[in-house]
């Protein structure tokens, strides 16, 4: 049997959405937004569905897609990459993460994750019989702690996982967090596997800094993009990893027996997001800031202390009016009773998590983040 595997429990997005279904809750849990990406990326889609080929396309991608993710580095971060050797189309940011974990971790190859962390990192760490070494960053400000973070690196460290913005602290880590993650990775050889899915998702102005624009971190950073979040389209499970040509080598050979490709069509249709003038991504960023602060008013209003969010499409707050010390069942609770489903941040953690916070997914219709303030209103 597979000892990994086995016995693993549903994750908690599926547990909450499964049960926000069968209650007719309205989901604040997993993180998808109730309103689909831009209509011409949607139409670019349905017509190279149409004109086809609906064929295998190259392992690595289409060259149109991959051609776009290095221009979107240049772009955005001032990268120059070779769309050729250091790009390729993974079905998701899921897949892209096991690819590269699988592709580079060795038995026995330490792994430094940053708690809380996003739910399919572990497993995966652990299927590659690597080791995880988990760094606790702990709320209200989820600071790094330098002397904590440089004990956990030591001449065995493979990697660290890092995500910014983050999920679900809504996080974004500092220039100075990300240069000593920079300078432990070069004094122990190690690299950064960097979840990026919420690149464009930093709000108040601030800018995104991806670890690979850290000097001297160009080749030892693996960037890792999602569609699905960029342009409001989970369902499609198009990502993208940006990695120099010896760090993608072992993650494109994991990525050939993993899924091998991703649909051709949502590729084309993703290149032509890609492309999308500022107005695109400065908008999204706009709606989906007002979003967080209508989110967040309403729960204060309530009781709730809600803590800063600097990105993604989470606020995590206490349980503060809910009276209950327990996340988990205050969010089942919550669910079945008031109808308004979210996330226990207790399901972030390796062992011994902390039980008094919730994330809520802001990235909903204005409506519908109002009726659920109403409901929880009501409730409490
Ligand atoms: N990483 C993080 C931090 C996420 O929140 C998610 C979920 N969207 C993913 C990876 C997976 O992204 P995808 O849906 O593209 O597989
Ligand atoms: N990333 C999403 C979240 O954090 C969930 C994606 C999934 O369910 N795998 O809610």
């Amino acid at each position: 049997t597979n000892p990994i595997f086995t016995g693993l429990p549903t994750t908690i997005f599926e547990v909450m959405s499964g049960l926000a279904r069968e209650t007719g809750a309205i989901n604040l849990g997993q993180g998808f937004p109730d309103i689909d990406g831009p209509e011409e990326v949607r139409r670019a889609a349905a017509e190279a569905f149409l004109a086809g080929p609906n064929q295998y396309p190259p392992m690595m991608g289409l060259p149109v897609l991959r051609q776009a993710v290095a221009a979107i580095n240049k772009r955005f971060y001032d990268l120059n990459i070779d769309w050729q050797t250091e790009v390729m189309v993974t079905s998701g940011a899921t897949e892209a993460l096991a690819d590269a974990i699988l592709g580079l971790v060795r038995p026995g190859d330490e792994v430094v994750l940053i708690e809380p962390l996003y739910d399919s990192y572990l497993p995966i760490v652990r299927q590659a019989d690597g080791i995880p070494k988990p760094v606790r960053i702990a709320p209200p400000t989820w600071e790094l702690d330098p002397q904590t973070l440089a004990a956990a690196f030591s001449d065995r460290t493979k990697a660290i996982l890092i995500n910014t913005p983050m999920n679900p602290s809504g996080k974004v880590f500092s220039r100075q967090e990300l240069d000593l993650i920079a300078s432990l990775c070069l004094k122990h050889d190690a690299v950064v596997i960097s979840d990026e899915v919420y690149e464009h998702l930093v709000f108040d102005g601030g800018r995104h800094v991806s670890p690979m624009q850290l000097p001297g971190m160009r080749d030892r950073v693996v960037r890792i993009g999602s569609a699905g979040k960029t342009f409001s389209l989970t369902g499609w499970k198009v990502g993208y990893v940006t990695a120099a040509p010896a760090l993608m080598e072992p993650i494109a050979k994991a990525h050939q027996f993993v899924t091998f490709t991703t649909p051709p069509a949502l590729q084309t249709a993703v290149a032509h997001g890609l492309s999308l003038g500022n107005d695109y991504f400065d908008g999204f960023i706009a709606g989906l800031q007002a979003k967080r602060d209508r989110l967040s008013k309403g729960l204060s209003a309530l009781g709730f202390s809600v803590l800063p969010s600097a990105g993604t499409y989470f606020i995590v707050t206490d349980t503060g009016p809910l009276g209950m010390d327990d996340d988990a069942e205050a969010c089942l609770r919550m669910t079945r009773e008031a109808g308004v489903a979210a996330v226990p941040v207790s399901a972030f953690y390796v062992s011994n998590p902390p039980k008094r916070f919730i994330r809520f997914c802001f990235s909903k219709r204005d409506e519908v983040l109002d009726e659920a303030v109403a409901r929880l209103a009501a409730w409490i």
